[in-house]
């Protein structure tokens, strides 16, 4: 069985639904209410479990009741937790979302156990990144973290698949020793320093960031799917059309579901297909991780899309 790890963040979310974005000082109505795991290192992971990936999970908890619900959701979805650490003075990271009647997000995260996440930490997990497949790394952790993993899993010869997301500029030091990079539009703009808003400016961003280092850079492109560079060639691989009820985790379904494609060695064009499938199959549910798609769901909106 293909096997990941994901080294990154854990939440619980908060999720308010709202008819509309209240301005600074208003209180408004709204609702539902629903709680679930969050965090794209949690989304990431469980994404990947669902598809059939053989999943650990690097990240921290609080010794708090959040933290004993996002453990049990971890376990419930088949995730290996022995490299979820708790600490006992922090608390379990949560992210408080606003969704809109557009399916338009809001969100402000309290990192909490998430910020403790420590080079040690990885260090006391390098069996289990080093015995990966692929290593799934995000940016909701500190960057000595982010670093340390990445690098163990470089040296280790474990493919390495960085989502830059939440944005923010990186080393070339770390970039080049990325396989994969995935960020969307607005984060390679902030790390490249370039506009990627049309197809045409993501492949020169894309391509600033071949030459600083990155083996292949995958931008997602919302609705119209991702942007494939690597050396020698671009392709722009088209998203699914389909009815977007809530886009939070849009990016954590494409990432996990790449890191499944790409540790089952499925041809790179063939993974972001796949990718953007999954994605697609996402948006259409309210929720995060709780969105995640199944293989056997996947399976068959691609036989129906083809
Ligand atoms: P993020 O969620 O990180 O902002 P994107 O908006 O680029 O990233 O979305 C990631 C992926 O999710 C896209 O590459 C695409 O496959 C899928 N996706 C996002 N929005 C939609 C949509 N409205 N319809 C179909 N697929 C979507």
């Amino acid at each position: 069985m293909a096997k990941i790890t994901v080294v990154g963040s854990a939440n619980i979310d908060l999720v308010v639904r709202t008819p509309r974005m209240p301005v600074k000082g208003e209180t408004i109505l709204g609702g539902p209410f629903f709680s679930g795991p969050g965090g794209k290192g949690v989304n990431q992971a469980v994404g990947a479990a669902r598809l059939g990936g053989d999943v650990t999970m690097v990240a921290r908890l609080g010794q708090d009741q959040f933290g004993d619900t996002a453990a049990g959701n971890l376990r419930q979805e088949g995730i290996r937790l022995d490299c979820v650490y708790r600490s006992v003075d922090a608390h379990t990271g949560i992210a408080s979302i606003l969704v809109d009647s557009a399916g338009e997000n809001m969100i402000v995260v309290a990192s909490g156990a998430n910020a403790e996440l420590s080079p040690a930490d990885v260090e006391s997990s390098a069996d289990a990144i080093m015995a990966a497949d692929v290593i799934l790394v995000q940016l909701e952790s500190p960057m000595a973290t982010v670093q340390r993993a990445v690098e163990i899993a470089h040296q280790a010869g474990v493919t390495v698949l960085l989502n830059p997301a939440p944005g923010r500029p990186l080393a070339d030091a770390l970039l080049r020793q990325v396989d994969v990079l995935t960020p969307n539009q607005t984060e390679a703009q902030i790390i490249t320093g370039l506009v990627a808003g049309t197809p045409a400016e993501a492949e020169i961003a894309a391509r600033a960031l071949l030459k600083r280092g990155v083996g292949i850079v995958i931008i997602t492109l919302g609705a119209a799917g991702a942007l494939v560079v690597t050396a020698t060639r671009a392709e722009h691989v088209a998203g699914f059309t389909v009815d977007a009820v809530d886009t939070t985790g849009a990016g954590d379904a494409f990432n996990g579901a790449l890191a499944v494609a790409l540790s089952e060695r499925q041809p790179l064009a063939h993974a972001v297909t796949f990718a953007n499938a999954v994605a697609a199959l996402q948006v259409t549910r309210q929720g995060a991780a709780a969105a995640m798609p199944r293989r056997s769901e996947v399976e068959a909106f691609l036989l129906g899309a083809g």
